[in-house]
């Protein structure tokens, strides 16, 4: 009865540690899965052995594998992906809010609230059946741990899988590497050298903005069937608006999309390639340029200067103070409200940047606009394919995509009597029961089918330029004209701002500028990284 007790922990906690392997398509009863069996084998075995005298230790070992396999089976169920380094970023990205409303979305639900239950439930079961024999002190558990140990670190010919211990270790590792980034940036900083800027009356004000999982495919400028982007289709009619209809992006994942379009990082970039770490504001700053950042995910306050919020490469103090001349301290709930507060800050004089980062229509869309921006409701959405409350979702998201035209609006409005010039594009899109799939939100699996090719990766973007810059910079409109319907990859964003900005420096590259005469359009290399 003691022995079998023994065996049953031993049996559990290697299946507890190995199973979560499996989740991998790939992996899944093969050798991969087989080698993360033998890995949590001999971890458990060496535990097994070293508990063999404490309850306390048997309860710890058997608690830690526990938890290792509910976290990883929970980010497979709500993410597709196991514990890997995408979601630990996620997790240390995410501010309080999104986690408020991540519970009140997920946990609070009759489903999760069983899930966790039985969770618990399952949990005193097992510690019940497991509870350990009093004392078998053998040596041939000690003599199989060490052969095990041997296998585990001889080169193979062939990989081995990752059971939940290793894919920890891994994701910290990963997340300690990035820090490393920051060192390598601000050497790339004291290396710009700028070779030529405009004088000042002769230089635009420029204004990014970085919208948030906007599937162009739910926009009116798009063919959307329902008016979602009534403001800016007026634009486009009366010649401010060039509508680019080409355009993709590498990651579907804000804070990689956030990286591609700060620093000259390229989807085809070498790994050894410095010019990676270049930093797109601190070139405009040298090139005598004001810059401003207006971001309305995370501030610099929000997780202080080691976060890993989307622009966390952007907080240590280096870096801040040579990329920007003024940045937000507060967030809004609602894009509309924080264009309001930032606007008596943005900077509105000749030879300026602004760059905005908007909450845009990032999951859960209903909590992106005010109740009373909600124009659209289920009955609008003709999809007999779906359920009420599916269509309901679908109407939520065009309401969010609506509102998200009205803060453009509000954004173009800010600087329409000035020397102006806006660039809009979202960092990726978003599924929205599109296809026959019926996909939902975005996996971190790398998926690249066509549906998720189509709502995911091809994002929307569009130039606007004030009647003062079609007047001052004529030649720089017809070139943006002309180049609506060009191949363009988001990674390449700071050169477009550099040639509109008639700044040249040494990393600079005007074939990967969308409007220059010498563009040379290049497939976009799906990263998700
Ligand atoms: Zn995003």
């Amino acid at each position: 009865m003691k022995r079998w007790s023994d065996f049953l922990w031993v049996l559990v906690c290697t299946l507890l540690l190995c199973i979560p392997a499996g989740y991998e398509p790939r992996h899944f009863a093969k050798l991969l899965f087989a080698g993360a069996f033998v890995q949590s084998l001999f971890y458990v075995l060496v535990a097994w052995w070293l508990t063999r005298r404490s309850i306390c230790g048997r309860t710890t070992v058997f608690t830690i594998a526990y938890l290792l396999f509910i976290v990883e089976t929970f980010t497979f169920i709500f993410f597709e992906s196991r514990f890997d380094p995408g979601i630990l970023t996620l997790i240390l990205q995410t501010s309080g809010r999104e986690i408020s409303e991540f519970f009140q979305t997920y946990v609070w639900s009759s489903g999760t609230l069983l899930f966790l239950a039985a969770v618990v439930v399952v949990y005193g079961l097992l510690l019940w059946l497991l509870r350990p024999a009093k004392k078998h002190v053998k040596l041939w558990p000690v003599l199989v741990s060490a052969g095990l140990f041997v296998v585990t670190w001889l080169p193979l010919p062939f990989p081995i899988g990752q059971n939940t211990i290793n894919e920890l270790a891994m994701s910290v590792r990963f997340v300690q590497e990035k820090h490393g980034e920051i060192v390598l940036m601000n050497q790339a900083i004291n290396d710009i050298k700028v070779y030529a800027y405009p004088e000042k009356e002769q230089a635009p004000v420029i204004v990014l903005v970085i919208g948030e999982s906007f599937n162009r495919n739910h926009s009116s400028l798009y063919g959307y069937g329902l008016e979602t982007s009534p403001l800016m289709e007026r634009e486009r009619a009366e010649g401010r608006l060039t509508v680019f209809t080409d355009v993709h992006t590498p990651t579907n994942g804000t804070d990689y999309a956030m990286r591609y379009l700060f620093t000259l990082k390229g989807c085809e970039t070498d790994h050894a390639d410095s010019s990676q770490y270049v930093l797109m504001p601190a070139v405009m700053k040298q090139a005598h340029y004001g810059v401003a950042y207006f971001d309305n995910q995370y501030t610099r306050s929000s997780g202080g200067s080691l976060d890993y919020s989307c622009g966390y490469f952007l907080n240590p103090t280096y870096i801040n103070d040579h990329c920007f001349d003024y940045r937000n301290t507060e967030t809004k709930e609602y894009d509309g409200d924080f264009i309001n507060d930032c606007r008596k800050q943005f900077l509105t004089t000749h030879r300026s940047l602004n760059i905005i980062h908007l909450q845009g229509q990032h999951f859960n869309a209903a909590r992106r606009y005010p109740a009373n921006y909600g124009v659209f409701s289920a009955s609008n959405i003709q999809r007999s394919d779906l359920s009420e409350s599916q269509r309901q979702q679908v109407a939520e998201y065009d309401n969010a995509t609506r509102y998200n035209d009205y803060v453009l609006g509000m954004i173009i409005d800010s600087f329409r009597k000035t020397d102006a010039v806006i660039i809009y594009l979202a960092d990726h899109g978003e599924q929205i029961y599109d296809g026959r799939e019926q996909n939902f939100g975005r996996g971190f699996s790398g998926e690249q089918d066509e549906e998720t090719l189509r709502n995911v990766y091809h994002i929307p973007m569009m130039i606007w330029c004030s009647d003062g810059y079609i007047a001052h910079h004529a030649e720089q409109y017809q070139r943006i004209q002309a180049s609506a319907g060009r191949k363009f990859c988001s990674a390449d964003i700071p050169y477009l701002l550099f040639d509109l900005a008639g700044v040249d420096f040494n990393h600079n590259h005007q074939e990967r500028s969308v409007i220059d005469s010498l563009f040379k359009p290049h497939e976009t290399i799906i990263t998700d990284y």
